[in-house]
C-alpha cells in the first residue's frame, strides 16, 4: 500500500541559500486538499554529498580547501562570517573549489550556481534523453542512488520533478532515468519555470514522452490535485516550510522565500521573457500576504526574500506601513513613489534592507524603446533617496540591445559613475533576445547553439554593435574602471543579491 501522494524532488543545480519556495507553496496546497506531500531538496543535499565526495588533492589550492572544508561550511552558516567579507569570499570560493573537483572526473564544470557536462546540451531535448538513458554518467548518480532506498520507504504515488533552472537540466533528466529503473509502476510528473517556458514556445511538442508521465505548466497545483479526483478551493497557500533543515542552506542566516504575486504587474519591457510568455499577473490578496508572512515568522527568518518579479506599489505602500516581522528584500521598480524620501524612509523602518533595481540602461533613449517606463532624472533622486534611507541598492544592467549602440552604453557607464555613491552593487548583463518576442521578429536571427528548447536567440544587430563589440565594451571600458570596479568587487561571489543583504550595514552592526 502507498503510504504517500506526492513527492516532490528539487533537483541540483541551484544555488542552495534558501528552500526551493515554489515547491512548499505546492506542499501546501496539496495537503490542504487532502493530498499527503514530503519535499526532497536533492540540490543541497546532492551538493553537500559532492562536497564531502573529495578526498583526494593533488594540488595545493585543493589541499587547502580540503583542510578548510568543515571550517568553510561552518562560516557560511554564520552572521560572524559577514564581518569579514574576504574571509566570507574566501570560504565560498575553497567550497566551490571541491564542487569543481568533484565534477572533473565526468568532465563537467559544476559550481554553486551552475552545470555544464560536455557532450550534454541542455536545450536539446535529444540529449536530455541520453542523460535519462545513461543516469551513470552523471556525477550525482551515486547521490541519486543513495536515495533510492528512501523513496521506496515514503512509497509515493506520484513523484514530482520541478525544474527551474537551465543548471537543473540535465541532472533533472539524469534523476528520472534512475527512477524510471527504480521504480517504473510511479507515476513521474515534470514542472517548474523552465517547463513552464518550454511549453510556452509555439512549437512546443513534448519530446519527454515515454519517459514521463505529465509535463505541467504553471503552478501546478490544480493538476497535481486533481490527479487524486480532489479540487483545490484557494488559490494561495502559506508556503509549508515544516521539516527545513534551516540551518544546512549555506547562507550567514535563515532567509524565507516568499511570493506575493506570480507574473509581473508591469510587463511591458520589450527584452522580458514575462511579455514574450505572456504570463499573467496574479497577486496574492495583501491582507494574506501579511497574514502569511506573520505565520512564517515562527520559523524566525534572518530575512524575508520576496520572489516577486516587481513588487507592486501598492503592496509597498502597505509595507511601508507595516513593522514587517523580519529585515527583507526584492525588486522593485524606479516608480514614483519611491521619489519621496518620506516613503523610502518608511520603507527602510519597516526593515527593507536592499533594493533589487532594473535600470538597464543610463540612456532615456533606449529606456523609451524598452518600454521600462521610468524616467532618468526620477532614478537619480531615486537612488539618492534610497541612500539616504539606508537601503541597499543593487542595480541590473543590460548592454547590447537593439536599441544601443556604444554611444549609449558609454552614457550608462557615465550613469553609473555619477551615481557610484548611492549603488551598492551591479549587475552587468548581456542581453539575450527572447525567441517568439516581438523583437525577433522583424530582426535577423539564429539559435546560439543547436536545441530546440533554446529560450533566446542571437541576432544581427541592426546598428552593428554585435556581441563580441558590447564584450569588449564591457571588458576593457567599463568593468575595468577603477570605481565600477570597486562596486563589482563588493558583489559576494556565486551567491550575488542572495547573499548581499547580508553584507549591508544592517547585518553588519549584527551579531
Ligand atoms: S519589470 Fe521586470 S519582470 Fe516586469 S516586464 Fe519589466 S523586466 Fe520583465
Amino acid at each position: 500500500m502507498p503510504n504517500l501522494d506526492v513527492l516532490l524532488i528539487h533537483p541540483p543545480v541551484a544555488k542552495p541559500g534558501e528552500p526551493p519556495a515554489g515547491l512548499a507553496q505546492l506542499k501546501s496546497a496539496l495537503k490542504t486538499a487532502q493530498v499527503s506531500c514530503e519535499i526532497i531538496d536533492a540540490n543541497l543535499e546532492g551538493l553537500y554529498s559532492l562536497i564531502h565526495s573529495v578526498t583526494q588533492a593533488e594540488h595545493r589550492r585543493t589541499r587547502m580547501a580540503l583542510r578548510n572544508r568543515e571550517k568553510n561550511i561552518a562560516a557560511l552558516h554564520s552572521l560572524e562570517t559577514v564581518q569579514n567579507f574576504d574571509n566570507y569570499k574566501r570560504s565560498v570560493l575553497e567550497i566551490n573549489h571541491l564542487l569543481g573537483e568533484a565534477g572533473n572526473p565526468y568532465q563537467t564544470l559544476i559550481t554553486f550556481t551552475d552545470y555544464k557536462q560536455k557532450e550534454f546540451v541542455p536545450v536539446r531535448s535529444h540529449d536530455l534523453i541520453r542523460a535519462a538513458e545513461q543516469p551513470e554518467r552523471n556525477p550525482f548518480f551515486k547521490y541519486f542512488s543513495s536515495l533510492l532506498p528512501r523513496i521506496e520507504k515514503l512509497a509515493p504515488q506520484v513523484i514530482g520533478i520541478s525544474l527551474i533552472y537551465l543548471s537543473q537540466a540535465i541532472t533533472s533528466f539524469a534523476l528520472i532515468g534512475q527512477l524510471c529503473r527504480a521504480f517504473p509502476h510511479t507515476k513521474l510528473v515534470l514542472g517548474g519555470g523552465l517547463i513552464t517556458s518550454w511549453m510556452s514556445r509555439p512549437d512546443w511538442k513534448n519530446p519527454f514522452v515515454g519517459l514521463v508521465d505529465e509535463v505541467i505548466p504553471g503552478r501546478g497545483e490544480k493538476k497535481l490535485t486533481a490527479l487524486f479526483h480532489k479540487a483545490q478551493k484557494n488559490n494561495f497557500h502559506v508556503p509549508d516550510y515544516h521539516n527545513v533543515e534551516w540551518d544546512h542552506y549555506f547562507s550567514p542566516g535563515r532567509v524565507i522565500p516568499y511570493a506575493t504575486s506570480y507574473g509581473c504587474y508591469w510587463r511591458s519591457c520589450t527584452f522580458c521573457p514575462e511579455c514574450a510568455e505572456q504570463n499573467r499577473f496574479d497577486p496574492v490578496p495583501h491582507d494574506q500576504v501579511f497574514d502569511n508572512l506573520n505565520t512564517l515568522a515562527a520559523h524566525k527568518p534572518a530575512l524575508f526574500h520576496f520572489l516577486d518579479n516587481a513588487l507592486s506599489p501598492s503592496l509597498l505602500k502597505k509595507i511601508a506601513r507595516r513593522d514587517m516581522p523580519a529585515p527583507w528584500y526584492g525588486y522593485a521598480r524606479f516608480t514614483p513613489e519611491l521619489e519621496d524620501p518620506d516613503f523610502c524612509y518608511a520603507l527602510r523602518q519597516s526593515g527593507c534592507v536592499l533594493l533589487q533595481l532594473g535600470l538597464e540602461s543610463g540612456d532615456q533613449h533606449v529606456l523609451d524603446k524598452m518600454q521600462k517606463g521610468i524616467q532618468l532624472e526620477a532614478v537619480s533622486r531615486i537612488l539618492h533617496h534610497l541612500k539616504k534611507a539606508g537601503i541597499a541598492t543593487f542595480i541590473y544592467l543590460l548592454f547590447g540591445t537593439p536599441y544601443e549602440t556604444i554611444a549609449e552604453a558609454r552614457r550608462t557607464k557615465q550613469f553609473v559613475l555619477d551615481h557610484a555613491d548611492c549603488i551598492n552593487y551591479i549587475n552587468p548583463a548581456l542581453f539575450n533576445m527572447p525567441v517568439f518576442s516581438d523583437e525577433s521578429e522583424r530582426l535577423s536571427t539564429r539559435p546560439f547553439y543547436e536545441g530546440d528548447l533554446s529560450l533566446y536567440h542571437s541576432f544581427d544587430h541592426p546598428k552593428g554593435w554585435h556581441r563580441d563589440r558590447v564584450r569588449h565594451f564591457l571588458s576593457d571600458e567599463f568593468t575595468s574602471h577603477s570605481v565600477i570596479r570597486k562596486i563589482l568587487n563588493a558583489n559576494p561571489p556565486l551567491f550575488t543579491s542572495n547573499h548581499a543583504p547580508f553584507f549591508t550595514d544592517f547585518y553588519k552592526s549584527v551579531r
